[in-house]
């Protein structure tokens, strides 16, 4: 659990520094030790048809019946695809939405014992549909790349709709992709000991490559917290797609974002000491808009995460509480482990909630965002317009922000989103409105002057 954790942080470690990856893994000798200290194996997934007979629908029409998770159960339903496709690959060049599906990439990122990090890339095939396999098996390529092509475009075309001006580039679509992290720990002439961490049960979106990526589920993971596949839970494709969405409004501010592993809930288990940084307030701030993006921009029956145990609480916006019956607040205790240090008095065990995985910090941003903006009387589309121009706002007030302390970040941030959410459902401070702040966000109202008055 350790190294997974290391783990993890080394890769959003590369993500955030672009530069020192390079397209070469170094060259190994042949008699290494490995250590191999992967949550289980990967189940990679076949592709169902791997010689179309056509390659051309007959109609306008195009219609797969999909396996899906919806309102806590499983469902095989139709789902219209007209205009999303160029013939039988899926990419949509007209819609400029996704460029292009792949499958059985391998990416693996390598650390040397001198701290050097290198990336490597390989494999990939496109995916295409077969026009004569309308109904499609679960645990298939095209079951995901087909799920995660309608929920993607189904998200976009939502913001879209309801912000014209948006500017959101095609991003590419990786499925069943091997993902490891190999980090060397000794080296003894020709003999390297390396911890080989195999990423599974997750997705992801990679701002540098511009990808949405799903990896494999493992043996271990189907028996616990996934019992779902995780590509047939509609708010984990439109939460990556909210990721892209708030690295399309904010990356000019010349910090790179990372996010890698949406879903990992071992973070929930793992201590982390250490004080939240500015950026770890912005990841937090990122997961948040993610899961408010994609909670309002589904229908109603499509959006959440009922049924999913480890997830339903946690991540579901509208839920106030965590899974401890924590409030979903910037209150007393999550401020003050976040801001003053973890101890030891914080963690029992039964009842912790990690507050330094930006997820569990990200719900917080998420439900009291949504719990503002509906006491404003914002509705669906309104909610989704201001987590937009406040994404826009946080990119602007940035430079004058990213070298305060971390919690002045997260309160200016917090307070933007009032600002903003005030002005399009224009409203203004009042007692009770400067109340239900402090509710959600300790003692924030005595840092707006409009409340002190
Ligand atoms: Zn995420």
């Amino acid at each position: 659990m350790h190294y997974l954790f290391l783990a993890i942080t080394f890769l959003g470690f590369l993500a955030s520094c672009g530069k020192r990856i390079t397209e070469t893994t170094p060259k190994l000798a042949d008699n290494f030790i490995f250590q191999d200290l992967t949550t289980g194996d990967p189940i990679f997934l076949e592709k169902q048809n791997t010689s179309c007979s056509r390659y051309d629908f007959d109609s306008e029409s195009i219609n797969f019946k999909l396996h899906l998770f919806l309102s806590g159960r499983d469902e095989y339903v139709m789902k219209n695809f007209d205009g999303s496709f160029n013939r039988t690959l899926l990419k949509n060049s007209f819609l400029q939405i996704i460029s292009e599906t792949v499958y059985g990439e391998e990416h693996i990122y390598y650390r040397n014992l001198a701290g050097q990090t290198f990336f490597s890339q390989k494999g990939g095939k496109v995916v295409d549909v077969c026009p004569e396999d309308e109904e499609i098996r679960k645990n298939t390529i095209e079951s995901v790349a087909l799920n995660a092509n309608h929920y993607i475009v189904e998200t976009y075309q939502k913001i879209k709709k309801i912000d014209p001006s948006i500017s959101l580039k095609p991003l590419k679509i990786s499925v069943s992709l091997s993902l490891k992290e190999i980090t060397e720990v000794t080296r003894t002439g020709n003999k390297i000991d390396r911890v080989v961490m195999t990423y599974i049960n997750n997705a992801f979106y990679n701002p540098l490559l511009q990808t949405i990526s799903f990896v494999p589920h493992g043996e271990e993971g189907k028996k616990s917290c996934f019992t779902t596949n995780l590509w047939e839970i509609p708010s984990v494709i439109s939460h990556e797609y909210g990721h892209h969405v708030f690295n399309s409004l904010f990356k000019e501010s010349g910090l790179l974002i990372n996010n890698q592993g949406c879903y990992d809930d071992t973070f929930s288990e793992s201590k982390n000491a250490s004080e939240a940084s500015v950026n770890f307030v912005i990841n937090s701030l990122n997961e948040g808009f993610a899961d408010f993006i994609s909670h309002y921009a589904l229908p109603e029956n499509e959006r959440g995460f009922k049924g999913v145990t480890c997830l339903e609480s946690v991540r579901t916006v509208t839920s106030g509480f965590f899974p401890n019956n924590n409030k979903k607040i910037f209150g007393e205790k999550s401020l003050s482990i976040l801001f003053n240090g973890f101890t030891e008095a914080d963690y029992s065990p039964l009842t912790y909630i990690n507050y330094f995985d930006p997820h569990i910090t990200g719900a917080i941003f998420a439900y009291t965002s949504h719990d503002i903006l509906s006491y404003l009387g914002a509705d669906e589309k309104q909610k989704i317009k201001i987590m937009l121009d406040w994404a826009r706002r946080l990119k602007l007030i940035h430079s004058s922000l990213k070298n305060e302390k971390p919690r002045h970040y997260l309160e200016q941030a917090f307070i933007e989103m009032i600002k903003v959410a005030l002005a399009q459902t224009n409203r203004n401070f009042d007692v009770e409105f400067c109340h239900k702040i402090d509710e959600n966000f300790l003692d924030l109202s005595a840092k707006i002057s409009q409340c002190s008055i």
